[in-house]
């Protein structure tokens, strides 16, 4: 197992060295993307993919997150399938995909982790954000903070959903969410969530609603 683990501290290395930071000695965050390569996630009318919307919105909040001084991870920069790194003999590639997130995680030890992904739902009406939290404090407390500052972009009024029988929730040492930025089964938030400015719009909302968590729970 220790050598996957390496491999994504190589990875982590490689990432910071080509960006041009000093590898940290602690992470505050690591922002783990959804899906990526074989694994598309959810697919809107039009055949736009999930993981492609995730990686868009995971690399911006990531080079906010660097801008505002956190030492920050990603999951994946490019389209990737993580399940492909695991020799773990799981059959399942869906459980391979999130035992190497978990190893990820596991490895760098963050403050925080969040995963982004986009809903969808068959109903075309639903939209709108929705965080979903690990049974914790921590977790809680940054749930809301982040439904709250992503329904003001919205201007929606939704809560936070406690997110018990997922793997990553169950598994996490650490503090971690789930946001589903917005439902791309339905037009004015797959519209939202493909128009630049407001992917920035979304991504200051969420920087900002870390900020506030590490005032709270701060990182030392
Ligand atoms: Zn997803």
């Amino acid at each position: 197992m220790k050598k996957y683990v390496l491999t994504c501290l190589i990875f982590m290395l490689f990432v910071w060295s080509s960006s041009g930071y000093a590898y940290p000695e602690r992470f505050d965050v690591i922002i783990d993307v959804g899906h990526g390569g074989i694994d598309g996630g959810t697919v809107s009318p039009n055949n736009m993919l999930e993981k492609d919307l995730n990686l868009e919105i995971g690399k911006k909040l990531y080079q906010k997150l660097m801008d505002q001084g956190y030492n920050v991870g990603i999951t994946r920069l490019r389209d990737y399938a993580l399940s492909d790194d695991s020799r773990l003999g799981i059959r399942s590639r869906h459980l391979r995909d999130l035992t190497q997130r978990k190893l990820i995680a596991d490895a760098l030890k963050p403050k925080l982790f969040i995963s982004i992904h986009m809903n969808a739902a068959a109903k075309e009406s639903r939209r709108g954000p929705l965080v979903i939290y690990q049974a914790s404090e921590k977790s809680y407390a940054v749930a809301q903070l982040l439904q709250q500052h992503l329904n003001e972009v919205y201007k929606m009024k939704k809560w936070p959903l406690k997110g018990k029988s997922y793997f990553l929730m169950k598994h996490l040492e650490m503090p971690s969410v789930i946001v589903e930025v917005g439902y791309m089964s339905n037009p004015r938030d797959l519209a939202m969530l493909t128009d630049e400015a407001m992917q920035t719009q979304l991504v200051d909302a969420m920087a900002h609603s870390i900020g506030e968590y590490f005032l709270v729970y701060p990182v030392d």
